[in-house]
């Protein structure tokens, strides 16, 4: 257990923090303006919570092609990834919710995250999109699990990276 929790060390940038663990529907910059699942900006508050990526930090990591362990851009030269992604979307080869790494972020993040670890895989290149995806939230579900109260409003949710044929370098097993 870490005696201390830094961002970009040990905790990766884009994860929630115990006293940002609370939600609201706003109009979000990261989503073209768009009404967005809102929750507020308090890292290193509490403690973090590493299953979910806070919302506001995943949508912008996306829009920006910011690096979700340490938070700052990446570009074409030094983008990896650990094809964390889904082949189940309709019309779609795969899709992500995950941000491309810094390549040192990515072997940082090999060495302290267990998780990773365990995929037993290094990262790969992350080869440009074809689209970003805004995912729609709604539904008794959601209402109940976040405390909001959506109705019959579009409400984005998470930003999605999506390629119409997985480039070679992203699929599984090469
Ligand atoms: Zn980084």
């Amino acid at each position: 257990m870490a005696d201390r929790w830094l961002i970009g060390q040990n905790v990766p940038w884009n994860a929630y923090w115990t006293a940002e663990d609370s939600y609201e529907v706003r109009n979000c910059r990261w989503a073209s303006g768009m009404l967005a699942m809102w929750s507020p900006h308090k890292p290193g508050e509490g403690r973090p919570i590493f299953a979910t990526p806070h919302m506001v930090r995943q949508r912008r990591s996306v829009a920006e092609y910011r690096c979700t362990v340490c938070g700052e851009r990446t570009d074409w030269t030094d983008r990896w990834w650990f094809r964390l992604g889904s082949t189940d979307v309709p019309g779609w080869a795969l899709v992500t919710t995950e941000s491309p790494v810094h390549r040192a972020c990515a072997d940082l993040a090999t060495k302290v995250c267990p998780h990773l670890r365990a995929l037993g895989e290094g990262p790969v290149r992350f080869d440009h999109p074809d689209a970003v995806l805004r995912a729609i939230v709604g539904g008794a579900a959601t209402d109940r699990d976040f405390g909001v109260q959506i109705a019959a409003r579009n409400v984005i949710g998470h930003l999605k990276f999506a390629w119409r044929r997985t480039p070679a370098s992203m699929q599984k097993g090469t």
